[in-house]
């Protein structure tokens, strides 16, 4: 079976998934026709122009259109996607102002290019609010979330296998996106409105999906997601704790492998940057 009817069919299999509230939706045009996909954390508003614009932008970086490091132009931007050059103006100084994209006097407007500190910076951050989630779906979530989680940790396992033979960039979105809805999954069910708002708005979970395509992760265990997802299933609060620690630790060290690859093949602009004092 094609992969794109697969990742269809497990998407179908989830109600939930074909919602169409606050715009939080990527529409997936190779998949069944009206199945939408929600987009986790993202708290953005898509009535106006520049929250598109937003939007379609991040999307192309998440799914490795716009490559790290690579120089962005407005109006390239505007004539894609059919918006005028404000709004675009609008959307890339919010990007940067998350920390997806840097910019530099007379020089433009590019992707990040990630440092180890960030990576690590970010990983921490993701560590401290994760585990806590871990900790809480296990005391709180019912029987039937639980069971549902374990069976998302199977189907992002089976996913992501698939992709070591797949390489089109919207699937390896799609699948990101569905490995990301399970993190928030956990947070969702841990009943902690104020720390599911602070993963959405740490975004901690869309650097994480940056930082994959990136570095082109794909050597996970084949059955990285079932253990964590099991451990939290099963598990008394401290199990769930170490499972997610151990798993955002696990990926930390393949982000980290792999960004000392792309950095070998850094751009002009970054070696610029190297020798001025306030990068790091
Ligand atoms: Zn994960």
């Amino acid at each position: 079976m094609p992969i794109s009817r697969r990742i269809a069919l497990i998407f179908n299999m989830k109600g939930e998934n074909r919602s169409t509230a606050n715009g939080r939706l990527i529409h997936a045009p190779f998949l069944p026709k009206n199945l939408k996909i929600r987009m986790p954390a993202s708290r953005d508003r898509v009535d106006s122009l520049a929250g598109r614009a937003y939007l379609e932008i991040r999307n192309k970086i998440l799914k490795g259109d716009l490559a790290v490091g690579e120089a962005l132009s407005r109006r390239k931007l505007a004539a894609e996607l059919g918006i005028s050059v404000p709004p675009i103006t609008e959307a890339l100084q919010r990007l940067e102002r998350e920390g997806l994209l840097e910019s530099k006097p007379r020089v433009g407007t590019r992707v990040r290019v990630p440092t180890p500190r960030d990576v690590e910076d970010r990983s921490l951050l993701r560590e401290a609010l994760e585990t806590q989630a871990a900790r809480l779906f296990a005391e709180r979530a019912t029987a039937a979330e639980k069971k549902g989680l374990q069976r998302m940790g199977r189907e992002v396992d089976q996913l992501y296998a698939s992709c070591e033979t797949a390489s089109d960039r919207n699937f390896l979105f799609l699948v990101n996106t569905y490995h990301m809805s399970l993190h928030l999954r956990i947070a969702q069910c841990a009943r902690c409105h104020a720390l599911r708002d602070a993963i959405e708005k740490e975004q901690v979970l869309i650097f994480n999906c940056l930082y994959d395509t990136a570095v082109q992760r794909r050597n996970l265990a084949s059955d990285h997601h079932a253990r964590l997802t099991d451990a939290l299933a099963r598990g008394t609060a401290a199990q769930a704790d170490a499972a997610m620690r151990q798993h955002i630790r696990t990926g930390l060290k393949e982000v980290l492998k792999g960004l000392k690859l792309l950095d070998r093949n850094g751009s002009g602009w970054r070696h610029k940057k190297r020798t001025d004092s306030s990068a790091r």
